[in-house]
């Protein structure tokens, strides 16, 4: 999504001033997962460079040199934004729960509407027409849907394994099993000063929806 002017300082204090700690983060997300069972959030200065090595392959070297990646915790379901003026770039933090794909997609998705204006050299065009479209294909995606919403639907799909804490009754949806003996975290700080106890394990459930905000 590429904003207006207008916009502009408004955006400009929501997402430049406050770096996204690592903390934030894990407050924010989906309420199930416990701090030691969120999927890692690749670090931004991994995906910073990563995309340095796209553009520089692409040509766009002072784009490269001006590039700025950033997680920010404030997205709801929208899963990445490019910022023209600002030469930046910001992914939700959900999409660590998506998998590593779905964030190197969002990442290039992205990028190629960096890449697409820088080409374009103040020429107007549109946020997801024929230019963008060859800068994503440039940058290593195919058939890139025009979307940037998190792909929530098949989140509900994948998730096929539940758990329960014994003792105070969360219910985890997950993809793939826990490791063996995982116990609550909550139980284990509530009853045992933050240390694991197995009577705290959580147990397989039968599948079922979780309630929405679970
Ligand atoms: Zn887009
Ligand atoms: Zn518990």
């Amino acid at each position: 999504m590429i904003f207006t002017l207008m916009q502009f300082d408004f955006l400009k204090r929501l997402f430049i001033k406050a770096p996204v700690k690592k903390t934030e983060v894990l407050r924010t997300v989906k309420r199930e997962y416990t701090k030691a069972e969120y999927p890692a959030i690749p670090s931004s200065e991994k995906l910073l460079a990563e995309a340095k090595t796209l553009l520089i392959a692409q040509q766009a070297d002072h784009l490269a040199s001006v590039l700025k990646v950033r997680w920010n915790s404030r997205m709801r379901s929208t899963a990445g934004m490019a910022y023209w003026r600002q030469s930046l770039i910001t992914l939700n933090p959900r999409l660590a729960e998506f998998g590593e794909e779905e964030i190197q997609r969002t990442l290039r998705h992205e990028l190629a509407h960096l890449l697409a204006h820088d080409r374009a050299k103040g020429r107007r065009i549109s946020p997801h027409g024929a230019e963008w479209k060859r800068a994503c294909r440039d940058l290593g995606l195919k058939d890139e849907k025009r979307t940037h919403e998190l792909p929530l639907p098949r989140r509900t799909v994948a998730r096929k394994l539940f758990y329960r804490c014994p003792s105070c009754a969360v219910e985890i949806a997950r993809v793939k099993p826990l490791s063996r003996g995982a116990a609550c975290v909550r139980c284990c700080r509530k009853h045992n000063r933050g240390r694991y106890d197995a009577c705290y394990r959580f147990e397989k459930v039968e599948s079922k929806m979780l309630k929405a905000g679970v």
